[in-house]
């Protein structure tokens, strides 16, 4: 590892690997990963990732989107996310990603909860690890790109407002100083530090205690993404995700009594209070 790269990223997600592969190649680029360049979230996705078949669309999409984050979502990036939605699914199939398609060769739309109509695409129930796999292939054929896995941040260099490097423990358990014109943060969430969590637990959140600690701004980490469906676990170990595109499909949830309690596509954070109303009786 060298003292000195133009660009740090810490992280290798879908966010840190696009991120990579969309700087000038010109640019030396240091990117780190916790653990094995596997062990992210972006791996574990399930059901899918949602676009904008259809322009028509447009209208719809925004207003699930800006329900689903009770309106307090940034207007401006819900708008970019919608409209560079069908690039960015170009995009990635370009790297070879596969998303399944209907029987005459047309890419084939599921449903999933919040979502008043079809438009997600998934590769079987194992979209993240489709995705992610190319993604992190592609970053791996850059040569501006130095990937060192079992690497972890545990300091940011901050002067004046401005951040000039990291501090990181490497792959071999040393302490090393590294300096950056530019320092991205894909670090991903903080569902490593619940007791039941279908999360890595390696991600706990450290970045962003780092961030708080420098005074750098952070926004909406009230909201943290509470999945509604889980398999049943009495082992200690990361649970299994059972994906909202089930319940898009037509999937029900029962009470203790076998009878139906609520609609199965509400936003998750409104199913996941139905369902703990029914833990509690
Ligand atoms: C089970 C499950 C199913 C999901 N299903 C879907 C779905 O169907 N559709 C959907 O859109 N989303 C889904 N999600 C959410 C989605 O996976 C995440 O929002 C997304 O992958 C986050 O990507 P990321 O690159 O930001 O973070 P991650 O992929 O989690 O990557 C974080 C990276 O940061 C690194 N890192 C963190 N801290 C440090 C540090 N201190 N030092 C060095 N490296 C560090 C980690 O090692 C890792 O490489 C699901 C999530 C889970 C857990």
């Amino acid at each position: 590892m060298k003292k000195s790269y133009d660009v740090i990223i810490v992280g290798a997600g879908v966010a840190g690997c696009f991120a990579a592969l969309h700087l000038p190649p010109d640019r030396q680029i240091l990117m780190i990963t916790k653990e094995d360049i596997t062990e992210c979230d972006s791996y574990l996705a399930q059901g899918g990732i949602c676009v904008l078949k259809d322009p028509s669309d447009y209208d719809a999409f925004f207003e699930d989107t800006m329900r689903a984050g009770h309106y307090e979502n940034r207007k401006e990036s819900v708008d970019c996310m919608i409209r560079s939605s069908k690039d960015v699914i170009e995009e990635l199939m370009g790297y070879g990603v596969d998303f399944a398609r209907n029987p005459d060769g047309t890419l084939e739309f599921t449903r999933e909860a919040a979502h008043s109509t079809n438009r997600i695409l998934h590769h079987e129930d194992i979209t993240g690890e489709e995705i992610t796999t190319h993604l992190q292939a592609a970053v791996k054929k850059l040569p501006n790109v130095e990937i060192h896995e079992h690497t972890r941040m545990v300091d940011l260099l901050t002067e004046k407002n401005r951040c000039d490097g990291i501090v990181l423990i490497d792959e071999d358990g040393k302490l090393q100083v590294v300096f950056a014109s530019h320092i991205l943060l894909a670090t991903g969430g903080i569902g490593g530090i619940y007791e039941n969590s279908t999360n890595y637990p390696s991600l706990t959140g450290d970045s962003l205690a780092l961030c708080l600690k420098h005074d750098i701004k952070l926004e909406h980490l009230n909201y943290v993404q509470i999945h509604p469906t889980t398999f049943y676990s009495e082992k200690k170990e990361r649970r299994f995700l059972v994906s909202e595109s089930v319940r898009g499909e037509g999937a029900v949830l029962r009470d203790k009594n076998g009878e139906r309690f609520t609609d199965e596509l509400l936003p998750r954070d409104l199913l996941s209070a139905e369902i703990l109303k029914q833990m509690a009786k």
